[in-house]
């Protein structure tokens, strides 16, 4: 609800809009024209919404309006990557990355503001909570970015998947998250497929049985160390649901066809990038369907502690792990200049404070 007190039409799952409009007397088909103006179309008025009578969108209109993020800011980065700035209804910021690799164009949405998590190695970590985002602002980055770049194309345009890894911890926003991903797989919607979806977590345990026991999407787990002692140190987290907590849990999610979940594994020069390392983590990961995403440390000069890996190292690194047949995929940091690379989101406006990080 906005400060003017209606109802927010965007966010609303079909099931909400048949009980609105059954609430105004229209008929319950209806919710799928509704669903088709907002997630396929992307109006942003409900009088652009044209086989709706005068009446109907005037009753609808004296109850809901369609809100819409504004986007502060722009920046492109040299590789190409853009991060935007979105204002959200009540002023707070958040950002927003595309990512352009190969034939692939991800957007990276943010689904809190700040995070709890505290993370050592990013930002928001020193940064704290601010507030959940809802269902509609974790939509709307998506159909914003899509009206931005590219205005007259209906549903996704040219964006092939999206990764919530910005941010916050989506499953510390497992209600509101669940939500946008349903309305993110509406196939007369913007009409994602499962399979280009895929939710980052830092290792909320029982909320990974949940979200795979309640929709299906792709999961990725940022690990990032293979002993507890070193894992609770990096990540809080990993004191409440330690690493077998966390595979146990992994091991419970559901894996249609043959998927499989993405570790993200972030190399620090001399904390978890030795061969010792890696062994432990060929071992960890022995009885998962996985794959692992090593990202060498994007330094940044809030961080000083933390350093990259030499390039020898992290070659011998992905070569033992490739030696023993495990999928690798090393990923280039894209946007760093405009730090949009992975630990670098703020969420800022130019002259603010610096608010928040983002997630890996
Ligand atoms: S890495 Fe992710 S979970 Fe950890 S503090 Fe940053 S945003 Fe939160």
């Amino acid at each position: 609800m906005s400060a003017n007190r209606k109802l927010n039409l965007k966010g609303m799952l079909r099931a909400d809009l048949v009980e609105l409009l059954a609430a105004i007397g229209k008929e319950r088909y209806r919710a799928d024209q509704l669903v088709r103006w907002l997630y396929r179309h992307r109006v942003s008025r409900i009088e652009e919404m044209s086989n709706l009578s005068r009446d109907s969108r005037e009753h609808l209109a004296s109850l809901s309006y369609i809100s819409s993020l504004e986007c502060l800011k722009e920046q492109v980065s040299e590789d190409g990557t853009r991060k935007f700035l979105f204002r959200l209804e009540d002023g707070n910021t958040i950002e927003t990355v595309l990512i352009g690799e190969k034939e692939r164009l991800t957007i990276c949405l943010s689904t809190q503001v700040g995070c709890r998590m505290g993370c050592k190695f990013c930002l928001t970590g020193a940064s704290g909570f601010i507030r959940q985002l809802t269902a509609a602002e974790i939509v709307d980055q998506v159909i914003r970015v899509v009206d931005l770049i590219a205005p007259r194309q209906t549903a996704r345009g040219p964006v092939t998947n999206i990764v919530l890894m910005g941010m916050g911890e989506p499953l510390d926003n497992l209600e509101e998250v669940v939500r946008a991903l349903e309305i993110l797989l509406y196939d007369d919607g913007l009409q994602f497929s499962s399979r280009r979806i895929t939710l980052s977590t830092c290792g909320l345990a029982p909320k990974i049985i949940e979200l795979g026991e309640r929709i299906e999407v792709s999961l990725a787990v940022s690990l990032n160390a293979t002993t507890n002692e070193l894992r609770s140190e990096l990540m809080p987290v990993n004191r409440r649901y330690d690493l077998e907590t966390l595979l146990a849990a992994c091991r419970r999610f559901p894996l249609p066809g043959r998927r499989r979940i993405t570790f993200e594994y972030i190399l620090f020069s001399g904390l978890n990038d030795s061969l010792e390392d890696a062994r432990r983590l060929v071992r960890l990961l022995s009885s998962i369907p996985a794959k692992i995403n090593l990202i060498p440390f994007n330094e940044h000069p809030d961080l000083p502690e933390f350093k990259r890996p030499a390039p020898e190292r992290i070659e011998a690194f992905l070569n033992y792990l490739l030696e023993r047949n495990l999928t690798v995929m090393t990923r280039r940091s894209k946007g760093a200049d405009i730090s949009a690379a992975c630990g670098q989101l703020r969420g800022l406006q130019s002259g603010a404070e610096e608010v928040v990080g983002g997630g890996v």
